[in-house]
């Protein structure tokens, strides 16, 4: 639609009008984004969020045993040393109660609440050229004018349900985990089925399993999972956090995913196997995200990754005391971690449970639901609740549910049918003034999410500052930036063993009829922090200006 068929430029109110800048979303993104450009430039912004509260991700995913897996003392925001000072977190990673009790603490902090509203879901945001304005609009109707439009969507916030014949004629309830009921569901007595085994599926199933009467699990493809080790922060460590905050934080801007371990030098093809397995055990007794961290080349490597692998699968069969069982879980296709690896507390124990099955969909696919049970090709299996864990539309998904419009009125969607398009994962050509904070093409997913958020949101800041001191009032990203941008990212990926992962959500494989494109930047973001700096350096290199 041309622009000047768009209707004309309404607002809100008085109030809402000439809104230098507005924020969809009030998760770590958007509150930082919002205290960035009102605190610091001290421009007019208002955030508009779904939820009822701030949170964003973690505001919806309230599922039983929902967790983080970058520990607590880097999950959080670092722009404030106040922040780190007064702030404790209680365990190794933090739960989905205390992050929604950390976040609420930093908005009430910073007095952020006065400028979001909640319960307001953004349909729609057209760029009108002659104003230079973004027009975005409310479910409800409302309208905001703004020349600045930041999203602050969330990678990981359109949940997948599915479409499985029968459901809406299911007598039971059911529940996808990222749009959990905020009373909590009570499994007491009942048979839970419980579909999907990414690292939503393996950090519930235990919790359901220990409340429910009986859980049938259904898995369509084997997972690695490593243990969390999760246990309460020592006072000693929570004291050590404390003095040595900023080091924390420089290691966090100095590592390929932004946490706060390193990747050893070492080479898993040029360790001995017993030194090998060694090395392995301690990182099985250690736990977490930093089994990853073993050897420098188990993601750029099959051989070596196929170590690792082995590893794993091996551990999967000592635990699980079921041989058949043990067989379907660690039947896994795919190199470790070329999925977003899960770490968990009792997840292969679970299935040692009197009261836990396993399905193996890969023989017997689900069918359809019927009023009573979950039917696959094979068998029914009656079920009070079903649990659907099955994931989300990732990291394009969030995007492409607004109805964005940029110059011409071209949709982002048909930008985007062939898998996601932008420069730097910020902005894409035709959509000026539009800034994505990690999205598609920034290392967003791959990287420990506050630290790619605090990166983005002071690139976007320090961009507008620098438009509002020159006088100027657009930025764009230019075709042949984008062009060159998203060869870039796919040559990244495919040095990596990312791309061999088929049913991988980083590939929108999840999703039928989604774009099998290797969507997040798999440089690493150091490198990709250095490339942002020095693109700003040059003048907005690969941007145009006006
Ligand atoms: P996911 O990794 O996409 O896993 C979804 C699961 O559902 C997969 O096992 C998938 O099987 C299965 N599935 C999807 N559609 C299905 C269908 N039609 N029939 C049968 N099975 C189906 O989703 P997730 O577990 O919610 O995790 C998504 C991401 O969220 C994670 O990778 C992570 O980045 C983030 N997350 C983080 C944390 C944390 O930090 N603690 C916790 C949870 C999630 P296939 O593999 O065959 O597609």
């Amino acid at each position: 639609m041309p622009d000047d068929e768009m209707s004309p430029l309404r607002t809100r109110s008085e109030a809402a009008r000439s809104l230098d800048a507005l924020i969809i979303g009030a998760g770590f993104a958007g509150l930082y984004q919002l205290f960035c450009l009102r605190d610091r430039l001290g421009l007019s912004v208002k955030v508009l969020e779904a939820g009822g509260g701030v949170g964003g991700t973690w505001y919806w995913n309230r599922y039983p045993g929902a967790r983080c897996d970058s520990e607590s003392h880097v999950y959080w925001y670092t722009f404030a040393p106040e922040l780190m000072r007064e702030w404790e977190w209680s365990e190794r990673y933090p739960g989905q109660p205390e992050i929604m009790r950390y976040l609420n603490f930093v908005a009430d902090k910073f007095d952020l609440k006065r400028d979001i509203e909640f319960d307001t879901r953004v349909v729609s945001a057209h760029y009108h050229e002659a104003a230079n304005r973004w027009q975005v609009q409310t479910e409800t109707g409302e309208t905001y004018v703004t020349k600045f439009l930041i999203t602050a969507v969330g990678c990981l916030s359109t949940a997948n349900v599915p479409k499985i014949p029968g459901l809406k004629d299911f007598k039971g309830d059911w529940y996808h985990t990222g749009q959990w009921p905020h009373d909590g569901v009570d499994f007491i007595g009942k048979r839970v089925g419980m579909i999907g085994t990414g690292s939503t599926g393996i950090q519930a199933a235990p919790v359901i399993a220990a409340s429910a009467a009986h859980l049938t699990v259904f898995q369509r493809t084997a997972n690695y999972s490593v243990p969390a080790r999760n246990a309460p922060l020592a006072p000693e460590f929570r004291q050590y956090i404390k003095e040595h905050a900023d080091e924390i934080r420089a290691v966090t801007h100095e590592t390929l995913n932004g946490m706060a371990f390193r990747i050893e030098q070492r080479l898993a093809v040029e360790t001995a196997p017993e030194e090998r397995e060694t090395i392995y055990e301690a990182a099985w007794e250690r736990g977490g995200l930093q089994f990853r961290a073993a050897f420098q080349d188990m993601l750029t490597d099959k051989n070596a990754n196929d170590t690792a692998a082995e590893f794993i699968k091996r551990k999967i069969r000592s635990i699980v005391k079921d041989s058949a069982t043990a067989a379907i879980l660690s039947d896994i296709d795919h190199p470790y971690a070329a999925k977003r690896p899960p770490i968990d507390t009792n997840y292969f124990e679970t299935y040692n449970r009197p009261n836990v099955a396993l399905v193996d969909l890969r023989k017997a696919p689900i069918e359809r639901v019927s009023r009573t049970a979950i039917c696959t090709t094979e068998a029914e299996y009656p079920v009070d609740i079903i649990v659907f864990a099955t994931g989300f539309d990732a990291m394009t998904g969030p995007l492409l549910r607004i109805d964005i419009r940029g110059r011409s009125g071209v949709a982002l969607k048909d930008v985007w049918v062939a898998g996601p398009r932008n420069y730097l994962g910020l902005q894409v050509a035709g959509f000026p003034n539009l800034f994505t904070i990690t999205g598609p093409g920034s290392p967003s997913v791959l990287c420990n999410m506050p630290v790619a958020i605090e990166q983005h949101a002071d690139w976007i800041t320090d961009c507008i500052r620098h438009l509002n001191d020159g006088g100027l009032d657009r930025i764009e990203a230019r075709p042949e930036a984008m062009d060159k941008w998203v060869a870039e990212v796919n040559e990244v990926a495919s040095k990596t063993v990312f791309p061999m992962a088929k049913h991988s959500w980083y590939l929108g494989a999840n999703i039928p009829g989604k774009p099998r494109v290797f969507m997040p930047y798999a440089g690493g973001m150091v490198r990709y922090r250095q490339i942002c700096a020095e693109v700003a350096e040059n003048g907005y290199e690969g941007f145009a200006l006006s």
